[in-house]
């Protein structure tokens, strides 16, 4: 067990890190974040923040000489920067998981030769590619970066044969996954902790609802019954065991409109549909970060309340800082801002979470303040 005073390393300094930082610094422990940029949202917070680039051997260096354990936030670190470090240091999620998970065709091909059912798809190297690829997914479908897409960023619908080719260049010709559009009836998520032997605690499934792409709110626990909510944790479970994952995911799912649970893709570290654990939830999904990292037993996932969690986009700061009042203003609701100094459309600068007896009043509550902050009825 790695004990409190010892320094963990962090690799990735965006919100996710930020969070991982409160928690550790809670437990008493010290935090190195790296992160090329020298406003990164968990770097304002660590003890050291090494602005450096993932790559940076002398930075590399140093984490893996001055940490008991490193983790990371951001699964596009270069896995081979994970690879090295492990070497050295105990590093959770091992850099195996993450490169599968990093690369949306090693994901879906590893899936499904795992026997989990994910959305009709296929690889699009080139061109000639994209006549079959449509064959196997039909129409509509959508085009999809292979690597470095999030937030609907690095993907384009396609609803004809004739606009496949002006896709893929539209993508930079770039390697892809051309994946059939499922008719969705609703989205959910999963977030699991794995311990380094196998024990497992996953949090409630949570409702998702996205606008452009990007997760606009979540609700837990998600308005499904019993059974569908024990198909996608056991699921969730299932694809941390095949993968011998160490740490916290998050699995997606699309709840087709026939019933059928899809994976849509798994992500390798606390997830956004995950920050109401912080403030609903006995432990959060950051304090089973950490747990795991340090090889303490896991903490409760125990929903203390129904919660539901709302993203502020960069969008909402157009005539400035917005007006926080609406939420302050909510006694059961609490915001979070993640300290980022440029609000640009559709980045992640905050959200809020609103607690309340029974799902609806949490989301009766939280759709208000939305209403407020937004101007919107
Ligand atoms: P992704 O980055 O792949 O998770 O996509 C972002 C969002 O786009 C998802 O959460 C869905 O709302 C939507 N989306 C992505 N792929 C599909 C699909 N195959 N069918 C329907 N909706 C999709």
């Amino acid at each position: 067990m790695i004990a409190p005073g010892a320094t963990l390393g962090m690799l990735g300094g965006g919100q996710l890190g930020r969070f991982f930082v409160l928690a550790a610094k809670e437990f008493g422990y010290r935090v190195m974040v790296l992160d090329p940029d020298p406003y990164s949202p968990a770097g304002q917070l660590a003890d050291v923040h090494l602005c450096a680039a993932y790559e940076d051997a002398a930075a590399l260096a140093r984490i893996a000489r001055e940490c008991a354990a490193i983790s990371t936030e951001f699964e596009n670190i270069p896995a081979f920067v994970l690879q090295q470090l492990e070497a050295q240091v105990p590093v959770r999620p091992a850099s195996r998981c993450v490169h599968i998970v990093q690369d949306r065709l090693r994901e879906k091909t590893f899936l499904t030769g795992k026997g989990f059912p994910v959305a009709a798809f296929a690889p699009v190297y080139s061109p000639s590619d994209l006549t079959a690829a449509a064959a196997k997914t039909g129409f509509p479908a959508l085009l999809k970066r292979a690597a470095f897409g999030y937030d609907g960023k690095g993907q384009v619908r396609v609803t004809e044969a004739a606009a496949l080719a002006s896709a893929f260049a539209e993508l930079g010709c770039a390697p892809c996954v051309l994946e059939q559009q499922v008719d969705l009836a609703m989205e959910l998520s999963v977030v699991l902790a794995r311990g380094a032997h196998g024990e497992m605690a996953s949090y409630p499934v949570t409702e998702n609802l996205h606008r452009n792409g990007i997760l606009h709110r979540s609700i837990a626990p998600a308005r499904i019954d019993a059974e569908l909510a024990d198909r996608a944790e056991s699921m969730t479970r299932e694809v941390a065991q095949a993968i011998d994952y160490e740490g916290v995911l998050a699995v997606e799912f699309f709840l087709e409109r026939d019933g059928r649970l899809l994976i849509n893709e798994i992500a390798p570290r606390p997830h956004n549909s995950g920050h109401y654990t912080v403030d609903a939830c006995a432990a959060s999904q950051f304090e089973q970060q950490l747990r795991v990292m340090c090889d303490l037993p896991l903490g409760s996932t125990r929903l203390l309340t129904p919660a539901v969690m709302v993203n502020l986009l960069g969008d909402l700061w157009v005539d400035g800082e917005p007006d926080w009042e609406a939420v302050f203003a909510t006694s059961e609701a609490r915001l979070h801002l993640y300290g980022k100094r440029e609000p640009r459309p559709g980045r992640k600068m905050g959200h809020y979470t609103v607690l309340g007896e029974t799902v609806r009043a949490a989301e009766t509550a939280a759709r208000a303040v939305y209403g407020a902050l937004t101007h919107t009825p």
